[in-house]
C-alpha cells in the first residue's frame, strides 16, 4: 500500500504554496448565487467595433497560422510606433518587443527569465494576486513593502530597507490593481534611484496605462534615466480594447533581456493567436483618439460606483487610475472578516466583490473588499441599488 495517498505524492510542492484565483472563485460565486460581478475586472459592456472588424477581416483573410514567436511584425511595429508616439522611447521592434498570451504570460516569462531560485523580489502591498504565484513558479521570495494610508502612500525608509544584495527585481503596477494608485514621477525616481543604486532590474505592469484620471500623469518607469536598460515593461490590449478575453500582452525590454525572455515565451505558449495579433495591430494604428474617450468613460463609471458605496458606508479613495475601488467596511457593523464580508455580499446583498486579503500577505486586508467598475452603466446602477438596500 502507498504510504500517502497517490495524487499528493506526485504533486509538485510548488503548487503548495499559492491558492486557486479568488478573483476567479468570486466570479464563480457570483454566477452561482444571481450576484452582480464587481469581483473580476472584464468589462461587460462590447468591444469597440473597430478591433471586432479587424479581427472578423483577419480571419476572413486567412491569417489562421502561428504568428512569428515573437509577434507578427506589424503589431510589433504598433506597439514600437505607439510607444514613441506617447512616450518617446526608440524602439527596435524586431529585437525589443514580444507579443505575449495576455500580461499574466508576460509577467510570468519575466520572472522565469530573471530569477535564480531564492533571489529577493520586492512587491508593493497592495500587490495584484498574481505575483504571489509568479514568485513560486519562479523561486522567488518576495519581499512586501506595504504603501500607507488612504492614498497608498511610499514611505521611502521602508522601501530603500527592502533593498539588498540578494534583490533581483522590484515590480511596479501603476496605475495599480487594486489601489487605483498612480505612481507620481517623484515615487518613481525613488524606485529608478534604488534601483540603479543597488543594480537590480524593474518589472513594470502597465496593463492600466490608458485608464488614468484627473490630472494623473501615467509615467514609464523605463522613460526615466538610466532605467530602460534595467527595465521589463510590460503592457496589452486586455484592458485598453475591452477584449480581456482575446489574451494579448506583450513586453517591451533591452534586446539581451529580450532575447531570454523570447525562449521562456516560446516554450511556454510558442505564440498568441495571430489573426488578433492582426486586429490588435490594426486597432493600435488607429486608437490615438481614442484612448482619451476610454479613460472619460471610466470616470463616468468610477463616479457611479464610488457615489454608491459612500452612501452605503464604506469608506473609499478615489481611484487616480485602473478600474477599481478598494473600499473600508469597518463602518458598516459587519463582524467578520473580509471573506466572510464578501460571501455576505453576494449571497445576501447580490453583489461580488473580491476579498481585500487577497492583495494582502498579511492581514491588513481583512476589513476592505475591493470592486471593479469595469462594467456597463446599468450593471453598476443596479449593483449600487442592491449596495444601497433599494434592491
Ligand atoms: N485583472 C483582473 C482583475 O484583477 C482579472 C484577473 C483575474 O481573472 N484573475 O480582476
Amino acid at each position: 500500500m502507498p504510504s500517502s495517498p497517490l495524487p499528493r505524492r506526485h504533486i509538485a510542492r510548488r503548487t503548495s504554496v499559492f491558492n486557486e484565483s479568488v478573483i476567479r472563485e468570486m466570479t464563480r460565486l457570483a454566477m452561482m448565487h444571481g450576484a452582480m460581478n464587481l469581483a473580476q475586472g472584464f468589462p461587460d459592456f462590447p468591444a469597440p467595433d473597430f478591433i471586432k472588424q479587424a479581427a472578423i477581416d483577419a480571419i476572413r483573410a486567412d491569417i489562421n497560422q502561428y504568428a512569428i514567436t515573437w509577434g507578427s511584425p506589424r503589431l510589433r511595429k504598433a506597439i514600437a510606433a505607439k510607444t514613441k508616439r506617447f512616450y518617446g522611447l526608440d524602439l527596435d521592434p524586431d529585437r525589443e518587443v514580444t507579443v505575449t498570451c495576455g500580461a499574466t504570460e508576460a509577467m510570468m516569462c519575466a520572472m522565469l527569465a530573471v530569477v535564480e531560485e531564492g533571489d529577493e523580489v520586492i512587491v508593493f502591498e497592495p500587490f495584484y494576486e498574481n505575483y504571489v504565484p509568479d514568485a513560486a513558479m519562479s523561486g522567488a521570495r518576495l519581499v512586501f513593502v506595504t504603501l500607507h494610508g488612504e492614498d497608498f502612500a511610499i514611505d521611502p525608509g521602508e522601501l530603500r530597507a527592502a533593498f539588498s544584495s540578494r534583490t533581483r527585481a522590484i515590480i511596479v503596477n501603476t496605475p495599480n490593481n487594486p489601489s487605483g494608485k498612480v505612481f507620481t514621477r517623484a515615487e518613481l525616481e525613488l524606485v529608478a534611484g534604488l534601483c540603479r543604486e543597488f543594480d537590480t532590474l524593474c518589472i513594470t505592469d502597465e496593463i492600466y496605462e490608458h485608464i488614468v484620471y484627473d490630472a494623473n500623469v501615467h509615467v514609464p518607469i523605463a522613460t526615466l534615466p538610466g532605467m530602460y536598460e534595467r527595465t521589463i515593461t510590460i503592457s496589452g490590449l486586455s484592458k485598453t480594447f475591452s477584449v480581456t478575453g482575446w489574451r494579448l500582452g506583450y513586453l517591451i525590454a533591452p534586446a539581451e533581456l529580450t532575447d531570454a525572455l523570447r525562449k521562456v515565451h516560446d516554450f511556454l505558449t510558442v505564440g498568441a493567436p495571430a489573426p488578433l495579433q492582426e486586429a490588435a495591430a490594426v486597432a493600435m494604428e488607429q486608437a490615438d483618439a481614442y484612448y482619451p474617450e476610454l479613460a472619460e468613460m471610466y470616470t463616468r463609471k468610477r463616479g457611479i460606483l464610488l457615489r454608491a458605496l459612500r452612501e452605503a458606508g464604506f469608506a473609499c479613495h478615489q481611484p487616480q487610475g485602473a478600474y477599481y475601488i478598494m473600499a473600508d467596511f469597518s463602518g458598516l457593523g459587519f463582524e467578520g472578516d473580509d471573506t466572510a464580508f464578501a460571501h455576505h455580499l453576494i449571497e445576501q446583498v447580490g453583489v461580488a466583490p473580491v476579498p481585500g486579503s487577497s492583495f494582502y500577505h498579511g492581514d491588513a486586508g481583512n476589513r476592505l473588499v475591493r470592486f471593479t467598475f469595469s462594467k456597463s452603466e446599468e450593471t453598476l446602477e443596479e449593483a449600487s441599488r442592491r449596495l444601497m438596500g433599494r434592491r
